[in-house]
């Protein structure tokens, strides 16, 4: 591909989960050319009910709130490529400016601005036919989902501090929790030992060997987690037993928590020279850029809170910020003394109008937003109704 032929935009964003699209959508609607790249899969796409996001029903999808905004984000001009980025290159600057070169599985672009949105990923328990229950039964948000285990029979999966801390704060909402160690020796230290001894949490230490369904569901609905199987009988009842059975190795529960940690999808960013943290989060500032001039990051590769809201308010601040940076107005009074060139006052520049009307500045150029942008602009200002979760919205046509 020529040089020429190569795709420029201001703004890049790398992930198409909540909080790319989010930087997206502003960098879009404040005039700036966006592109976003997305490879199949994410953590939002793992949500079957997305709760907390206001006026969002819980029987909404992630994946259906993040199709929702792509077709927001291409409706107000922005691009969306379903493809996975493969390198990001610092390409050397153009002047004053910050360029990076992005390759792709299938394309090759430029952008003054690149957004790390990448998420992250939750480690796995190692129970034999769990996984499948994830989102209904099997859950990694004690935020989101602890008001739908609340008051019934609840697991706590892991045998780190995480894991004991999760168990104990469950504890407000069920008096039946179980913390399963799965067969490990506990990691957390002493403290954690005693606080965790002195909550109504029954640790079980033996390995846990696979997941069963809830028969009770009716065959035509996705599946729900009914329980799950131990190697040995657990539980303090006197025949050795907590269930129905009596073979002291199956135990049905509401459902349950995977406490193995996570894995940020940061290599991209420490390729190109991104610090991250301990933890292997992108380090950000209060503008979510990293370290790297002109690269951002925001939603859960930078801190795992693990909210959609809280990705989204990432999403957003980080789209303010790259709109600040990038655009050419208002002129500070170094940027008009420094046009004026002679080193006076902006007053010249007054002096200087063509109009005579008094105001500084007026032989700047307003070139505007790209001229494509600009178009798009028009169309969607003509048009009744736009894309989103209610098409039309509530009381209008
Ligand atoms: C089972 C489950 C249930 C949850 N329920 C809720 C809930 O009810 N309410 C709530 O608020 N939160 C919930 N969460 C948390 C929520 O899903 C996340 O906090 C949110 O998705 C974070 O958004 P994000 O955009 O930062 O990351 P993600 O949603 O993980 O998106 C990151 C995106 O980056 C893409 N990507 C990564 N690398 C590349 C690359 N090289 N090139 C292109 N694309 C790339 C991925 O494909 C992915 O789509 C839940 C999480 C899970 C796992």
């Amino acid at each position: 591909m020529s040089e020429r032929s190569i795709p420029t935009y201001e703004v890049v964003v790398i992930g198409g989960g909540p909080a790319g699209l989010t930087t997206a959508l502003y960098t879009t609607r404040l005039g700036h050319r966006t592109a976003v790249f997305e490879k199949e899969g994410g953590r939002h796409t793992t949500v079957d009910h997305v709760h907390n996001v206001l006026g969002v029903s819980e029987n909404v999808s992630g994946q259906e709130l993040a199709t929702h905004a792509v077709e927001q984000l291409e409706h107000y001009g922005g691009d969306f490529y379903p493809d996975a980025v493969e390198s990001v290159q610092r390409e050397g600057d153009v002047g004053d400016e910050r360029r990076f070169r992005l390759e792709s599985s299938h394309a090759t672009v430029t952008a003054d601005r690149i957004v790390f949105a990448t998420g992250f990923r939750d480690r796995s328990p190692d129970v034999p036919g769990l996984e499948r229950f994830t989102g209904r039964g099997l859950h990694y948000c004690l935020h989101c989902d602890a008001y739908t285990l609340g008051d019934g029979p609840v697991f706590v999966l892991g045998h780190t501090e995480s894991a004991a801390h999760v168990a104990m704060t469950m504890c407000n909402f069920t008096d039946d929790v179980d913390l399963l160690l799965d067969g490990r020796e506990p990691e957390w230290d002493d403290e954690t030992d005693t606080r965790i001894r002195a909550h109504p949490v029954d640790r079980i230490d033996t390995a846990v060997v696979s997941a069963y369904a809830d028969e009770t569901i009716d065959a035509d609905e996705p599946p729900w987690l009914g329980g799950l199987e131990f190697a040995d009988s657990v539980g303090p009842n006197s025949t050795g037993s907590r269930t129905a059975s009596g073979d002291g190795t199956e135990r049905d529960y509401l459902g349950g928590f995977a406490m193995y940690g996570s894995v940020y999808n940061a290599d991209l960013a420490a390729d190109l020279g991104c610090t991250l943290r301990d933890d292997g989060a992108i380090a950000v500032d209060e503008n979510r850029e990293t370290s790297v001039d002109g690269a951002y990051a925001v939603g859960d590769v930078t801190h795992g809170q693990n909210q959609t809201t809280i990705a989204i308010g990432d999403g957003a601040s980080a789209g303010l910020a790259i709109h600040k940076d990038l655009r050419p107005f208002p002129k500070s009074i170094a940027d008009l003394e420094s046009r004026d060139g002679d080193g006076d006052d902006v007053g010249d520049d007054t002096r200087a109008n063509s109009d005579g009307d008094g105001v500084a500045g007026d032989g700047l150029e307003a070139p505007g937003s790209d001229p494509a942008l600009r178009a798009q602009m028009r169309r969607v200002r003509e048009l009744k109704t736009h894309p989103g979760l209610r098409d039309p919205s509530p009381g209008r046509d």
